[in-house]
């Protein structure tokens, strides 16, 4: 067994407490400490990942270099830490019983019969430690996703029980998310729904070493005393987390109250070195005090939930804090757009987001407001299917094709400017069939994206199936639009450009799913900067 130290965070009480957040806050305060820290996420559901998910149920899908499509919360990990993560850091039932089931497929155990307890929990287990076991980190945090005392978490609960057994003490702790509850009524905070959660997880074999507490409202002393008594852990340990106006800020919150220092007590480590946290203290000071005010229209179909989009919302406030300015965006249903009330509907907006997405609805729309752009002169910025939705608005409004389309949304369209490649059109499955993780991108000389990337060869991430079609190329430059990125290798087009319009990009990749505190996306910088140059025009 490696020397690796190992944190479970577990949650009580209810859902969506910001598991995921609290994990990358504890994670950066290590890091910050000079410990090597990752985080991975178990999931307990049966789906083996979360690429086949609705958005509106789950948020968005975020991707790795690696090609996994994955939990929200790993976007979260890269945004604060700036460390990749991979397959490796998000594991779902699913993937656990698919891998298990594989296995005895093969005769792998001999014939014993196949059971939760131990083979699930040791395939569990063995995917907790593999993060561990590669040498490469001080730290693991795993967080367990669910609520304790759900049926679906009991493996994962079980597994945690016997690693911290076999890991020792002072190896591996948990640290449990709970809620404190203020009782308008009674004017005061309870303590008896984190006394119930703390039990279920004793019920279960584990004791919590830390407890995280949710609350609306300040935690007084006398109650942190009431909870450390009842829950069994030292007063040090109770640690208070209060809503936040920026998740940016539960770092530094959970600095002041101490949740860094008693996890490295518990863990037997030096805890004397203090945080370095200056360039996460200096982005946040620029994110704090803009100096100007800029909206962007972000058009897609997932609108009402914003976690759909959750990686390109946290990009703009990386670029905004880059570019010292606060970006408002402004959630448009593409569903709603037409060429009738487009002016209206996009009135005010100084930068137009077309947004990633799959499927018919709602691309009319989008191809209406890619339109507005282009003809109106407002910085655009075209992400996967609205990279797709440029070429197709340029290839009926400039080429003058007017079926031009998809064929993922008209299979006999007369003029197929995206389209599949001969070798993907034999796929049936939906899951992880997709072009997916980074791919190399080669950039034009003189091209707009090179300039604001500085560079000429680039990595992405990919999502998707459709691309564009090569047989219009020469056509779409002729005419004006630009193929001012492609792949090295397949010679794909990855991005495309209009140098007659300010500021007018598309991607097939995600150049979101890379931006980061430490390091804002470039093509984000670069166009929040051109949205407000446009403003103040
Ligand atoms: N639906 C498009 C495709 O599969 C775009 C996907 C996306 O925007 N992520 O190619």
């Amino acid at each position: 067994m490696s020397d690796t130290k190992y944190i479970f965070v577990t949650g009580g009480v209810t859902s969506s407490l910001g598991k995921g957040i609290i994990a990358a806050s504890l994670a950066k305060l290590l890091q910050a400490r000079g410990y090597r820290t990752t985080i991975q996420k178990l999931d307990p559901y049966i789906n083996v990942d979360p690429g086949t998910l609705n958005p509106y149920e789950h948020g968005e899908c975020y991707v790795t270099d690696d090609g996994a499509e994955t939990d929200l919360d790993l976007g979260h990990y890269e945004r604060f830490l700036n460390v990749r993560t991979s397959q490796a850091n998000n594991v779902t039932t699913g993937r656990i019983y698919q891998s298990v089931i594989e296995k005895e497929r093969k005769g792998e155990f001999l014939g014993k019969t196949v059971q939760v307890v131990p083979h699930i929990t040791n395939e569990i287990k063995e995917r907790i430690q593999i993060l561990g076991n590669s040498g490469d980190y001080d730290i693991v945090i795993t967080e367990i996703g669910g609520t304790v005392g759900d049926i679906e978490s009991l493996p994962y609960i079980e597994s945690v029980r016997q690693l911290l057994w076999e890991l020792g003490e002072h190896n591996g702790i948990v640290v449990h998310l709970t809620l404190v509850p203020f009782l308008s009524a009674a004017g005061e905070l309870k303590t008896k729904p984190t006394q119930h959660s703390v039990k279920t997880l004793m019920e279960s074999g584990i004791k919590a070493d830390i407890l995280v507490c949710r609350t609306e409202h300040q935690i007084s002393e006398d109650i942190k005393e009431k909870l450390a008594l009842f829950c069994n852990v030292r007063k040090e340990a109770v640690i208070q987390s209060i809503d936040a106006s920026t998740i940016y800020d539960v770092p530094l919150l959970m600095q002041e109250e101490g949740l860094d220092t008693v996890t490295l007590q518990k863990l037997n480590l030096p805890d004397d070195k203090e945080p370095n946290l200056d360039q996460w203290k200096e982005f946040l000071q620029r994110h704090k005090n803009p100096k100007d005010k800029v909206t962007i229209g972000l058009i897609g179909k997932y609108v009402e939930l914003p976690d759909s989009y959750k990686s390109i919302q946290e990009a703009f406030i990386h670029a905004g804090a880059a570019n010292e300015v606060d970006v408002e965006v402004k959630s448009i249903h593409s569903e709603h757009l037409s060429a009738k009330n487009i002016a209206k509907k996009l009135e005010g907006l100084d930068g137009i987001l077309v947004a990633p997405g799959f499927g018919e609805r709602g691309i009319e729309g989008k191809v209406t407001a890619v339109k507005y752009a282009r003809e109106n002169n407002i910085p655009f910025l075209g992400i996967c299917l609205g990279m797709q939705m440029a070429v197709i608005e340029f290839a009926r409004t400039v080429l003058g094709l007017e079926k031009a389309n998809s064929t993922e949304m008209d299979k006999g369209t007369p003029d197929p400017v995206i389209s599949l490649m001969e070798e993907q059109k034999s796929i049936t499955d939906m899951g992880g069939t997709m072009r997916l993780g980074a791919w190399d991108c080669h950039l034009k000389e003189g091209s707009l994206v090179k300039e604001v990337y500085g560079t000429s060869d680039i990595e992405e991430r990919h999502r998707h199936r459709y691309e564009f079609n090569n047989q219009y190329k020469e056509q779409m430059e002729e005419a004006g639009l630009v193929a001012s990125g492609l792949n090295p290798k397949t010679g794909l087009v990855e991005v495309v450009e209009i140098p007659s319009h300010p500021w007018f990009v598309g991607v097939q990749y995600h150049p979101e799913y890379k931006s980061t505190v430490a390091s804002p996306h470039p093509l984000f910088v670069g166009f929040v900067k051109a949205v407000l140059d446009h403003k103040q025009e």
